[in-house]
C-alpha cells in the first residue's frame, strides 16, 4: 500500500525593499543544499536586474534560478522533476498571477518546502498581488524591515521616487527606497516631492 503523503510547509519572506527578502531566501535555500536536499528556485521574468539564471540581493549574494514568464510556465518547468525536489523558492512572488497561490499549497500537499519571497505592499501602499494571500496561508510569515533612508529607523514602506505611476518598474538603481512611517509619501506628486525634500533637510 502506498505511504500517504506528509504534507510540506509554505514559508513566506515579506517586507519593503531592501529589507533582505532575497537574502534571506537565498540563505533558507544554502542552508538545504548543506543538508543534501534538493532545491529549484524560480523568478518572474521581470526581474532582471542582475542575470536570468540566478536570484540576486542587493547585497550581491546569488542563487541559481531559472526565470519563467507565467506561473504555466513555472508548472511546466517543475513538475516534470519535481519527484527529485524537495525546496522549492521563488523570489519577487508579488510579480507572479493569482494562479502561484493554488500551486503553492498544491506543492505544499506534495510534501513540499515552498519559500516565498515577495514585496507585500506597492510603493502607493497597497498589497501586493498574491502576497496578502500568501501570507494568510502560510506556515511560517517572516515580516523583515528595511532602513529607513531618511532617519535611519525600522522601514516597511517601498517609497517610489520619481512621478511614474507605473506599477512594475523593477530595481532600477535609485529609484525606490526603504522608509518608515513618518517618512513614506505614497503616490508623490510634483508638491508632496518638493515637501519632502525640505522634511528631510530639517
Ligand atoms: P530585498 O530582496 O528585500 O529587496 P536584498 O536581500 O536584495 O533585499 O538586500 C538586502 C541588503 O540591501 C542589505 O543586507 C543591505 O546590504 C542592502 N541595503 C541597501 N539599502 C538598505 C536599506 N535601506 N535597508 C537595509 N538594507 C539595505
Ligand atoms: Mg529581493
Amino acid at each position: 500500500m502506498q505511504q500517504p503523503i506528509t504534507p510540506g510547509v509554505l514559508e513566506v519572506i515579506t517586507g519593503p525593499m531592501f529589507s533582505g527578502k532575497s537574502e534571506e531566501l537565498i540563505r533558507r535555500l544554502k542552508r538545504a543544499r548543506i543538508a543534501r536536499q534538493r532545491v529549484s528556485c524560480f523568478k518572474p521574468d521581470i526581474d532582471l536586474r542582475y542575470h536570468r539564471t540566478s536570484i540576486a540581493s542587493h547585497s550581491s549574494q546569488t542563487h541559481e534560478a531559472r526565470t519563467v514568464a507565467t506561473v504555466e510556465e513555472l508548472r511546466a518547468a517543475l513538475f516534470p522533476q519535481l519527484a527529485e525536489i524537495e525546496v522549492v523558492g521563488i523570489d519577487e512572488v508579488q510579480f507572479f498571477d493569482p494562479a502561484i497561490i493554488p500551486l503553492s499549497l498544491e506543492l505544499v500537499a506534495l510534501g513540499k518546502r515552498v519559500l516565498m519571497a515577495g514585496l507585500d505592499t506597492t510603493f502607493n501602499n497597497e498589497p501586493f498581488g498574491p502576497v496578502p494571500a500568501l501570507m494568510a496561508l502560510a506556515d511560517k510569515v517572516t515580516k523583515l524591515s528595511a532602513v529607513c533612508m531618511v532617519c535611519g529607523q525600522s522601514a516597511i514602506h517601498t517609497q517610489r521616487l520619481g512621478q511614474s505611476q507605473e506599477l512594475v518598474i523593477v530595481g532600477a538603481a535609485g529609484m525606490y527606497e526603504a522608509r518608515c512611517r513618518t517618512h513614506f509619501q505614497p503616490a508623490m506628486d510634483d508638491q508632496h516631492s518638493e515637501q519632502l525634500e525640505l522634511s528631510t533637510q530639517i
